[in-house]
């Protein structure tokens, strides 16, 4: 299917205006406002399919997911800042390469490779100093 549905259009709504990532369960929880009969499910869902079109993308190590630009959602890599929640993504070919070797030599095979490096963004470095301090 691919029409933009008012669930779908509703769950990228409540992703997009939220600062921080949301679990399927925040976004679900939010959705039973105007969704009343909406279920877990159904957000999955919906959710895999704004993935696909590069609506929102997973953050895998909070199991949550944000609202991205195409650019954002095809580049493998993410700096994530824990303080305020800013992504970047960044190109990691040499990274993978690394990996790929390293997987040949000991016969591993690659299922799926995540960059999520968490550190502190610009911005709240200059307000907060120490990148370090939570
Ligand atoms: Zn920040």
């Amino acid at each position: 299917m691919k029409a933009m549905t008012p669930m779908r259009r509703d769950v990228l709504q409540i992703i997009a205006r939220q600062r921080t990532p949301l679990s399927a369960y925040d976004v679900l929880a939010q959705l039973k406002i105007s969704h009343a009969s909406a279920t877990a499910t159904g957000v999955y869902r919906s959710i895999g399919w704004l993935e696909e079109r590069k609506f929102v993308r997973r953050i895998a190590s909070l199991r949550a997911f944000i609202a991205c630009s195409p650019a954002v959602a095809d580049q493998p890599g993410l700096l994530l800042c824990r303080h305020c929640y800013a992504v970047s993504s960044f190109e990691h070919a040499a990274l993978g390469e690394l990996i790929e070797e390293h997987a040949r030599t000991t016969d591993f095979n690659i299922a799926s490779v995540i960059f999520e490096v968490w550190g502190t963004c610009a911005t709240c470095h200059a307000l907060h100093g120490d990148a370090e301090r939570t």
